[in-house]
């Protein structure tokens, strides 16, 4: 059994993240933090840096606001209740059933992905947990299962059902156990379950990465939209205008974002930059320009970064990918 820290970490890891992945994270992350105690005394930078890759860095951010509520509020002691682990930065219901079943062994229950979608065809729920009601529904099908000696197991052989035998596109109903109790499959609609989740629009960037130069100085800013990188910084993106002429698309986008400063001669590089992060594709050309002085004030969101500490503001790879491209040559 794991460890109540071990399981939290690990499930807080695993979100919108895939198990291969997460492995050699997981593996570091317990090398520089083997306890509590130490994650709670780490510093924000070192262990955003430890999570750089992984994406969705407010995970991160919260983990360590959360160690630090369980040592001021808890005695430095996971909490082993619902009620107390739902008090947590970034804890919520299916993290504290996680722990409470995986790491405590008791009965309490656990909703993620695969579970709804077993639990949707055994009993040909056509609905998924989004209101209220139908949340409850899931919920008192979830709470029933892990009524057992064995809480923890059986939430886990649940999970693992789920994605390994009950699985999305095919799965293996001719060896299932469940078989016979299974309405969807008795009515001969497996596929039907659960309903699909309405598609997320994705939103296209395209535009221009400006990295700004001033002797020993780069322009970096923070996004506009914080929940893009979880407040980290990254280089000024200004959206395309004019597409048939970068020349011309440049300098109008320039004219739009800073329309106080003077229009800046900038040289574009070679290597363009595509990323995805959370439903937006960015779709980037670099520019690469010198300012006249690093006295230059952008805006509350920018600031000037000493060259030699560049790489304590290249945590996400979005601004890795940005710097790299501005300094390949061919
Ligand atoms: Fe899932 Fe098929 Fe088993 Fe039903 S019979 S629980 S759909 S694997």
């Amino acid at each position: 059994m794991r460890s109540p820290y071990e399981t939290w970490i690990s499930e807080i890891m695993l979100q919108q993240t895939q198990v291969i992945t997460v492995i050699d994270y997981f593996k570091r992350w317990i090398v520089h933090y083997p306890h509590l105690q130490a994650l709670s005394q780490a510093k924000e930078s070192e262990l955003l840096d430890l999570w750089s890759g992984l994406g969705y860095y407010s995970r991160a951010r919260n983990i360590l606001t959360a160690a630090r509520q369980i040592e001021n509020n808890f005695a430095g002691k996971i909490p082993s209740t619902r009620h107390e682990l739902l008090q947590l930065k970034g804890i919520g219901e299916y993290t504290a059933g996680a722990i409470l079943s995986l790491a405590f062994n008791l009965r309490e229950p656990i909703l993620d992905g695969n579970v709804i979608r077993v639990f949707s065809r055994l009993y040909a729920l056509n609905f998924l947990p989004n209101e209220t009601a139908q949340k409850k529904i899931y919920w008192v099908h979830a709470h029933e299962w892990a009524q057992c000696s064995s809480p923890g197991l059986a939430n886990e052989a649940l999970m693992e059902f789920g994605a390994l035998i009950c699985t999305p596109k095919n799965p293996s109903c001719l060896l299932c156990p469940l078989q016979k109790k299974c309405l969807a499959f008795l009515q001969g609609s497996v596929l039907k379950f659960p309903p699909a989740k309405p598609m997320k629009k994705i939103m296209e960037i395209k535009g221009y990465a400006l990295v700004l130069e001033s002797k020993d100085s780069v322009l970096m800013c923070k996004p506009q939209k914080p929940e893009l990188l979880a407040g980290l910084f990254t280089f000024p993106i200004l959206p395309s205008i004019h597409r048939a002429d970068s020349k011309k698309d440049l300098t109008l986008a320039w004219a739009k974002m800073f329309p106080d400063k003077p229009i800046l001669p900038f040289v574009l590089a070679h290597k363009k930059v595509r990323h995805a992060i959370t439903h937006h594709q960015f779709d980037l050309k670099v520019a690469k320009g010198i300012a006249a002085s690093s006295k230059i004030i952008f805006g509350k969101n920018y600031i000037w970064v000493k060259r030699k500490a560049i790489s304590e503001y290249l945590i996400s790879s979005l601004p890795k990918k940005i710097w790299e491209a501005a300094h390949t040559s061919i």
